[in-house]
Parts: structure tokens; sequence; C-alpha cells
């Protein structure tokens, strides 16, 4: 740390992103991006962008959100457009929660919120998971700050009921509860239906999972207009060109191709229901995911000896050392032939450790 830095960061401890090794060939199994690339059309709108990169991005990002309004039923005023869904989570943060309206979340979810309330100086609250890693709505009632939910939660990959969301949006009349669905498409609710009855709702999307552009960072959220007002001033008081040209129409073509998409996340939910069932078969415990990874324990070894060996073996997948997380691996689910090569690799380290 230099002598500059400022103090007011001094105790802040940094987000550390899952590893992206640049010196060899790993099967990337660490940090949930899609195994599939991007649609045809993704590519020749990228491609028909890069003559105009002398121009600035369109601020208010209009072709964008018009096509995200028409898909998800809403108006262009109810969706405001981020670079990632990490800087759509830290502008809503910001903007809701604050020394009177603490955030709330789970001890064992997204490890960035810590980061992002700590970083905007903004008191947070962590509620414990129950003991098998599932939220009790109860524990959320009478949270009148902001509480942040990722639904399906990460990285245990279990999702609660909109019943249990609406209850909670109900118990909470003066709070905003934000929704993080990064990866709701792999087979839970969205919460989004209860868009239209709910004005302290905001939920939050991202393009990086099921619609394979991690690399593009376009995340995006949707609520009602006031909320999204909230949003569009503090962007604007950030970075109006947030999301640059390329990633914009790169995000419309995959719209218009959201069948790709869709029949992905489909494929994905297949092969993470088979490698569940053969790990469970070597008699792994497996939480019951509804995302595109698996939160699974080694009957032989800890989660970090064989998050090391896997990584010695050239598979890379996440490990949490935190004392609730630590007998877990998390997998991303890649294509049959990578989850094939994942599931010989854990058996040859079981069969080296016996
Ligand atoms: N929310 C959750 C729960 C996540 O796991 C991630 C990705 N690591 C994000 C949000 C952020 O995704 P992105 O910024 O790529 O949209």
């Amino acid at each position: 740390m230099s002598r500059f830095f400022s103090s007011r960061y001094a105790a802040l401890t940094p987000y550390t992103p899952g590893e992206q090794p640049q010196d060899q060939d790993y099967l990337k199994l660490n940090t949930n991006e899609s195994p599939f690339p991007p649609s045809p059309g993704v590519a020749a709108a990228v491609a028909a962008q890069c003559g105009k990169l002398q121009l600035y991005s369109d601020p208010q990002c209009t072709g964008l959100r018009r096509a995200l309004a028409e898909h998800y039923g809403v108006k262009p005023a109810n969706i405001m457009v981020g670079n990632g869904s990490d800087e759509v989570l830290d502008l809503a943060f910001c903007a809701f929660a604050g020394e009177e309206r603490p955030l709330y979340f789970a001890d064992v979810t997204y490890g960035f919120y810590p980061v992002f309330a700590a970083k905007n100086r903004l008191p947070f609250e962590v509620i414990p998971l129950k003991e098998d890693f599932t939220i009790d709505p109860a524990d959320y009632f009478g949270k009148n700050g902001v509480t942040v939910i990722a639904n399906p939660n990460a990285p245990t990959g279990l999702a609660l009921g909109l019943d249990a969301i609406e209850a909670i949006l109900k118990a909470n009349p003066d709070g905003v509860l934000i929704v993080d669905e990064a990866y709701v498409d792999f087979g839970a609710e969205s919460a989004a239906a209860l868009l239209d009855r709910y004005d302290n709702l905001l939920v939050v999307r991202t393009f990086s999972k099921s619609r394979s552009m991690a690399g593009a960072r376009l995340g995006f959220a949707i609520g009602c207009e006031a909320l999204i007002a909230d949003l569009e001033t503090l962007r604007y008081s950030t970075n109006p060109y947030n999301v640059n040209r390329m990633t914009l129409a790169a995000g419309e073509a995959a719209l218009a191709e959201d069948d790709y998409y869709m029949d992905n996340c489909r494929r994905i939910a297949a092969i993470r229901q088979d490698v569940a069932g053969q790990l469970e078969a070597m008699g792994w415990r497996v939480l019951p995911s509804k995302t595109n990874f698996l939160f699974a324990a080694s009957p032989a070894m800890g989660g970090k000896a064989m998050y090391q060996a896997l990584r010695q073996k050239g598979v890379l997948v996440r490990h949490f050392d935190a004392p609730r997380t630590r007998d877990f691996i998390r997998i991303t689910i890649g294509d049959e032939a990578q989850m094939e090569r994942f599931v010989n690799t854990v058996k040859e380290i079981e069969k080296e450790a016996a």
C-alpha cells in the first residue's frame, strides 16, 4: 500500500475473483462461465460496431433497454443496464442502503456483497443460512433496510421459491429487496413475476452465465420506474458510458437468438443432474442445484485438498476456505466431454488417496 492510499480504504479486503490463468490450458470449471460460445448473431453485431468505435456508446442504452423491456414484458423505464451485474449491484447498494438502512445478506453467499458494502462504507448484517444451507425467509422479516438475496444462491446452488420471496417483500414494505438472479435461467423461478405488485423489488440479471457473455460484461436491473430512476441518477454520476458499443450490440443480438441460450440452459441442467448422480453414487454430498454449478463434498478428502489435486491434474474448480464451506468444492458445469473428464479425474484422485 502506498503512503498516498486513502485511509478510507485502509481496512478494505478486495474481492478475490476466480482464477483466470494465462499460462496453461486448464479445464476451467471455476468461474461459472458457459461452455458454449455466444450465438452467431453476436459476432456479427460486435463486428459491425468495430468501425464505429470512434463514437461514444449510447448513454441511454436505448436499443438494448427496448429489447430487454419487450423480452420481460416491462417498459424501458423499468430497466437499468450495467457493466456486468457486479456494477449494477454496486450502484444499487449505494443507491438504497445507508446509515439508517443497513444491508442484509446471508453468511454463505456471493463474496462481492460484503466487499461492496465495505468499499461504500455501508453498514451490513450477515444472516446465517440454516444448517442445511437453506434460507429461512422469517430471518429476513422486519428488516426494513436493503436485503439482497442471490436466488439461486452461490456457491450453494440452492433456490428459494417465489412464495418465500413474496413473504419477505410483504414483511418489509419499507425495505428494498434486491434479488440477484445471476443463475435463474438454469431452473429457478424468477421474481420478475412479482414486479407489477411490489415497488420495493429490484431484480438483477446478467448475460454472463446463461447467455455466454461473461467477457462482454453486461448486467441489468428490472424494477419500478422510481427505483430505476435512482439507479440512473447514480449511473450518470459515475459513468454514463458504462456499457460499451460492442457489448450493447452483443446484448441485443443475443436476445434476438434467445432460443439458442435457453436450449443451452436445458442441456447444462441435464448434464448437471447426470454429474450430481455420479458424484452421489461415489458417496459425495451434493446440494440440490438450480444453477450451472454444483456445490459438493468428497467423502475422501476436504475441499482444499480436492481443489489442489484437481488443479495439479489440470482441472480448475473453486474452493472457499471458510468454516461452513471448507468441505466443499464448487464445480461449474461444462459440456458432456468436459464433465466426463472431471468425473474421471476425481475417480483417479480418490483412488490415489485410498
Ligand atoms: N451475482 C452472483 C451471485 C454471481 O455469482 C456473479 C458472478 N460471479 C455475479 C452476480 C456477477 O456477475 P457479472 O458481473 O459477470 O454479471
